[in-house]
């Protein structure tokens, strides 16, 4: 027999909770110090990167196969960051090899090594300044320009190029192709001017600030401030304050936050280059950042949802603005929440973490006021800007044209004759939510997403022409008679964003309208152009989004929200607090110091309680109100939920998957209630059938010891290979 030597226990990227033995790569013993390098290994007939994760005893080494070869001369994820990510792999239930996964960008994912990180700039060669004259007007010129205009012969910081111009990357590919500008190491990144000076605070911001500075250790803050009453000036105090001690900082910004206007507000009023991280960046740039993190260069990280994966050898602080935001929570793969992981990040880097938003969770209101969190108020906007005045239209027995009272149009009318800019809020997208046939009664459904008794309406889109399923993405044009009795009576139904501009740019011809959703700005830059273009001449914007405070829209002086209502009848337990902080967030986009700012609610139902109480109480007075709801409802926070989806083409399969799952639950003795296997509320998608399985607990403790307990046997249920299952701790939402 072979001596024992340690083997390694490796975390692999598959869908199975347990670690993979391998002998360590030819020559020598596995060392205590290989965890947390990465290492390339052959599973099956694939080879695999994976990520040590323990060191093995080596029994039965001489049954086990050989890593091919190590990635990393050292560890790249050790320490509390390899801490953290063993605590959110045990906390989601999912494997730990994804979880390290998803925690590493692409590029390092797939066996990349840790990339260079030195800094670069660009400058004009010889034949570039000679051609310079000469260029055609354009981008390329406009950055030959800015190359030849900077005296700095070692080239040109592409972190400040970022600042000078938009789409610079494309132009100096064009300049480098035909041999005129050339990329450059530069020695360290420039020496950026020295910090802006910002606002002084009001007594509020001070008293925030104060409470932040004598903070030591972890501690986490919930800054509950209104819109415009200079969180972001809160945070860049303790940002600086955090940089001036010698350590990194950490902003995680939503989905749409990271705007360049918001870059550009950290860059200069900190006077350090922002390493930001988001989903629009190349896999090299994702992984540059990321290792300037794990190296320490990087003190000022900014960046979205998986941003809380950052390395932070040098931790400060923690900063998580518009915490309330659903794009916080992973929605497939490890269902991790920013959030809720930069709080336990936070705690295990003994940093303060701070949590803003005008329109907090109810979570983190309910953490706020149990004491875990210390709550900070900023009650009143910032400078001289008033709170808009809010008013309700109710639009009962009016007519309404595409959706709009003769009232609103007027509103609009005299809002862009005053000089204002003016947003049109509607939360449906497309030109109409459904088609439906006049004379018999069909409307247009999706094939793939509907069933017998669960019909899913297919949107209208391109000006009446299209058909497109919200949910599986399925198009298709516009039937020209009615399929089921042939009539041609087809009429959209229902109001979209892009009825509303087609009725906005006819009643107001004077007038750009720009719209403003998921489509028209699916790319970044394109949304920021079109701003751009916009201006702060009098116009109308119209959209589904509520675009981030990064953009500035100083002459919004009228809102408008049309057709909440069908938000204040949704099933889901978080429909309302959506709602609300929907509304509040839009409202608060209107009026400046010297504008003053107006909200018109349009809806069927003035009475209903949830606007009742928004519009006369606040956001505040509705959060008791709901939390009142929810406590007797036993929902969230004052329950904690699991939720196991499962999906097959046949709906037994799913629901025979669900009901083994259910089978391993204890029947009694412990504090967790089981619901369903039932349906899930949209039943099919896709041409998948969809069920659920709902646990809920009043404590997380016995949700948890509960779910520890049983998920190893479900990977082993033999039901569990005929459907794709998935189990999603703290949903956000019962789809
Ligand atoms: P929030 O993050 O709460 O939405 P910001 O920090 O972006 O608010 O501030 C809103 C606006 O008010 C910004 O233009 C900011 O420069 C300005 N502001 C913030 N604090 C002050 C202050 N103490 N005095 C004057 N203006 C301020
Ligand atoms: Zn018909
Ligand atoms: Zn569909």
């Amino acid at each position: 027999m072979s001596a024992v030597l340690p083997t390694l226990r490796v975390a692999l990227p598959v869908p199975l909770p347990q670690l993979f033995d391998y002998l360590p790569p030819a020559g020598g013993p596995a060392r205590p110090d290989d965890v947390g390098r990465r290492v390339r290994v052959p599973f099956g007939p694939r080879e695999l990167v994976g990520t040590v994760a323990g060191i093995g005893t080596g029994e039965a080494a001489d049954t086990l196969r050989a890593a091919l070869d190590w990635l990393d001369p050292q560890p790249l994820l050790h320490g509390e960051l390899l801490e953290s990510l063993r605590w959110l792999s045990h906390y989601t239930h999912a494997p730990l090899g994804e979880t390290l996964a998803t925690a590493l960008p692409v590029a390092l994912r797939r066996g990349e090594p840790l990339p260079d990180t030195q800094a670069w700039g660009w400058r004009l060669t010889e034949a570039g300044h000679t051609a310079l004259p000469g260029l055609r007007q354009g981008r390329p010129r406009q950055l030959a320009e800015l190359l030849a205009a900077a005296a700095d012969a070692d080239g040109l910081d592409e972190d400040r190029l970022d600042d000078r111009l938009e789409d610079w990357r494309g132009a100096a590919r064009s300049l480098a192709r035909r041999g005129l500008a050339e990329r450059v190491a530069i020695a360290a990144p420039a020496a950026a001017a020295p910090p802006a000076a910002g606002p002084h605070l009001n007594d509020e911001q001070q008293a925030a600030a104060a409470a932040l500075r004598q903070s030591s250790g972890f501690a986490a803050f919930l800054l509950d401030g209104v819109t415009g009453s200079g969180k972001t000036e809160v945070y860049l105090q303790a940002i600086a304050d955090c940089l001036a001690r010698g350590r990194q900082a950490l902003v995680l910004v939503p989905e749409i936050g990271l705007t360049p206007q918001t870059l550009a507000r950290f860059r200069t009023r900190l006077g350090v280059p922002v390493h930001v991280l988001h989903s629009g960046l190349s896999d090299g740039e994702r992984a540059r950042a990321w290792a300037a993190a794990w190296r320490g260069q990087a003190r000022l990280v900014v960046g979205t949802r998986s941003a809380v994966f950052t390395p932070l050898p040098e931790a400060g602080l923690i900063v998580v603005d518009e915490e309330h935001d659903g794009s916080y929570k992973q929605q497939d793969g490890i269902r991790y929440n920013a959030r809720d992981f930069a709080l336990v990040r936070g705690k295990a880097l003994d940093v303060p973490v701070i949590l803003g938003s005008a329109t907090p969770s109810l979570e983190s209101l309910h953490n706020a006021r149990g004491g875990r969190y210390a709550h900070l108020r900023l009650s009143r906007r910032a400078g001289e800007a008033r709170p808009p005045r809010v008013r309700v239209l109710d639009v009962r027995k009016r007519p309404l044209r595409d959706g709009l009272s003769a009232e609103v149009l007027a509103g609009v009318g005299d809002a862009l004759a005053a000089g204002g800019q003016v947003l049109v809020f509607k939360n449906r997208r497309g030109y109409a939510p459904v088609l439906l046939c006049h004379d018999c009664g069909w409307t247009a459904e999706c094939r793939r997403c509907s069933t017998p008794l669960h019909s899913t309406a297919m949107t209208v889109h391109g000006g009446g022409r299209r058909l497109q399923c919200h949910h599986c993405g399925a198009r298709q044009p516009v039937p020209l008679a009615c399929p089921d009795c042939g009539s041609l009576a087809l009429q959209p139904q229902g109001i979209g964003t892009e009825r509303l501009e087609e009725r906005l740019v006819e009643a107001f011809p004077d007038f750009p309208v720009l719209r403003i959703d998921s489509a028209s700005t699916a790319r970044r830059d394109a949304l920021e152009q079109q701003l751009a273009r916009f201006g702060d001449a009098p116009g109308i914007l119209v959209g589904t989004q509520i675009l981030a405070k990064g953009h500035d829209l100083p002459k919004l002086t009228r809102v408008v929200v049309v057709g909440i209502d069908e938000g204040l009848f949704s099933a889901d337990f978080r429909a309302s607090e959506k709602l609300a902080q929907q509304l509040i967030q839009v409202a608060g986009r209107a009026g400046r110091a010297d504008l003053a700012g107006e909200v018109w609610l349009q809806t069927h139902h003035p009475e209903n309680a949830l606007l009742h109480t928004l519009v006369n109480g606040g956001y505040h007075a509705f959060a008791d109100a709901e939390l009142v709801q929810r406590q007797a409802a036993g929902f969230p926070p004052f329950a904690h939920l699991a939720l196991f989806r499962a999906e097959a083409k046949q709906v037994e399969m799913a629901n025979q998957f669900l009901a083994a799952v259910r089978g391993l639950l204890p029947e009694t003795g412990t504090e967790v209630e089981c619901f369903g296997p039932m349906p899930a509320p949209m039943p099919r998608r896709a041409g998948f059938q969809r069920t659920q399985l709902l646990l809920s607990s009043p404590t997380r403790r016995a949700l948890h010891a509960l779910l520890d307990a049983v998920v190893p046997a479900i990977h082993a249920l033999p039901q569990a290979r005929r459907v794709r299952w998935s189990l999603d701790v703290d949903p956000l939402d019962l789809y």
